[in-house]
């Protein structure tokens, strides 16, 4: 069937007036990867085109939704800038809202009250699967009691939606594409639990139209829940929002991402792998959202360009390498003494001003080389060291053979150096490679491993820079007799 003939379609165009979109996770201890990139697309959406970013958290679940939990959620949107407008909203604390809506349903015709007792439920179960049919809840009650006032007064019922079985229902979503579903597919699904409480189908719904959400983008594992949640617009006479799922985020071997596939969460990005939440940024936007081919995207253009006819229609797959290469340009963009501080709190130096303004010093030096924080906390180690340096197994073969001897030279030929820049320096090292007849890497391999331990390091004559004079020709002099001698 198509749109067209179907009065039943969502509308293609959006509802008059300002977008308001809003992300609405369930606190489940961390914030999904997969969370994240739906709130950024929303937050996107709605700057996009002037409107709000609303967050909602989605609490019904007790006892999954503890504070440290919701805390999770709120640092990690914080952390990324995914920074909604006004208060959260908590769905638990609106329940007697939702149970109005209800309420009204049932006065109004579009909700039931159904007695139907577990024992007669698991007949029905039990019916279905013998006949090999999928359970849809037809209640005996649904067209009980429509003018009945004589509910009886002690037995416990559910609310459930009357909802349409003629016909079908049309989505018109912004990333889908038309997708109809038979109405008769649908059951009478449950608004209001025995004991009063809400579910969540119903709650959803009630809180997008009170908080006048216009688009709801989230991930396609809810695109089923869309065809439940709509008769409930329409019983109550609500505009609908416009729809838009996204394809999930799959792992590197296609399937679903879970936590199989390592660090779901965002925090273990930030904490454990050291990445820049502008990087994450930016790689979600790319992972499943295209503007030709262009990579690098800064948040200011981000807005200008985001549209959901650029998100694609197939799952996109986590990339790790892409990420990293993503962080290294971030890492190179950054502002140095951010990035110390970064460093600084990764090897609880907070407090110690010395060695803080020591990493400020030695950052551009050493963000060309780090993909992550960890590498850039990593490469700060030389600068803390205490002699006489710890030297790596696979490096102490360069401080053998003529190491010594040219390390003889270098220290004579350093300890002259006036200005101790790097000019100088280079100079100095250069002169004794030409007296020794060797390739300036012939000197500096046993001079870098010197100086830091290392095989690898930022640049010698940084190096020789940041050290300082003195305890560069130290580091240098400990190294001069050979080894075992
Ligand atoms: N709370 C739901 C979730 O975390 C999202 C509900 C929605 O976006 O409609 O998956």
């Amino acid at each position: 069937m198509s749109a067209t003939d179907n009065p039943d379609a969502t509308p293609a165009t959006p509802p008059a007036g300002p977008v308001v979109t809003r992300f609405a996770p369930s606190p489940t201890g961390f914030l999904h990867i997969g969370g994240a990139r739906t709130a950024l697309f929303n937050l996107l959406f709605a700057r996009h085109h002037g409107g709000t970013f609303r967050l909602r958290i989605e609490d019904t679940d007790r006892a999954r939704s503890t504070q440290p939990a919701i805390d999770a959620i709120l640092d990690g949107m914080r952390w990324l800038g995914l920074d909604w407008d006004g208060e959260e909203v908590y769905q638990f604390a609106r329940a007697d809202r939702h149970a109005a809506v209800a309420q009204e349903m049932v006065a109004a015709g579009h909700a039931y009250r159904c007695y139907l007792t577990p024992e007669e439920l698991d007949a029905m179960r039990a019916a279905a699967q013998a006949a090999k049919k999928p359970l849809r809840i037809r209640s005996p009650w649904r067209d009980m009691g429509r003018e009945r006032t004589d509910w009886p007064a002690d037995k416990p019922y559910v609310v459930r939606l009357r909802a349409p079985t003629e016909g079908a229902t049309t989505i018109h979503d912004r990333v889908q594409g038309e997708v109809t579903v038979q109405n008769a597919e649908l059951d009478d699904l449950v608004l209001l639990r025995s004991d009063g409480t809400p579910t969540y189908m119903l709650a959803v719904v009630v809180d997008d139209h009170d908080m006048g959400v216009t688009h709801v983008i989230r991930g396609d594992d809810h695109l089923n829940n869309a065809f439940r949640q709509l008769p409930i617009y329409r019983a109550m006479g609500w505009a609908e929002p416009v729809y838009a799922h996204i394809p999930l985020i799959h792992g590197a071997d296609g399937a679903k991402l879970s936590k199989r596939h390592g660090a779901v969460g965002i925090e273990a990005y930030r904490d454990d792998m050291g990445i820049l939440p502008e990087a994450l940024d930016n790689y979600l936007l790319r992972l499943g959202w295209g503007h030709g081919d262009d990579e690098i995207i800064s948040r200011a253009d981000a807005t200008r360009w985001f549209d959901l006819a650029g998100v694609g229609k197939s799952p996109s797959r986590f990339d790790l390498k892409k990420l990293e290469n993503l962080n290294g340009h971030y890492i190179r963009a950054a502002d140095d003494a951010r990035l110390a501080d970064l460093v600084a709190a990764k090897l609880s130096l907070d407090h110690d001003d010395t060695r803080r303004s020591t990493l400020l010093a030695a950052m551009p030096a050493l963000k060309p080389r780090a993909a992550n924080v960890n590498e850039l906390a990593d490469g700060t180690a030389f600068l803390f060291a205490t002699r006489p340096l710890g030297i790596d197994e696979a490096a102490r073969p360069l401080l053998e053979g003529d190491a010594p001897a040219l390390l003889a030279r270098l220290h004579s030929a350093l300890d002259a150096v006036h200005n101790w820049d790097t000019e100088s320096t280079e100079a100095a090292v250069r002169q004794v490679a030409e007296t020794a007849g060797v390739k300036l890497g012939q000197v500096a391999q046993p001079l870098r491993v010197a100086l830091t331990g290392r095989k690898t390091s930022p640049g010698i004559f940084d190096v020789l820079v940041l050290l300082g004079r003195e305890e560069s020709l130290a580091r240098i002099a400990d190294q001069m007799t050979p080894h075992g001698a």
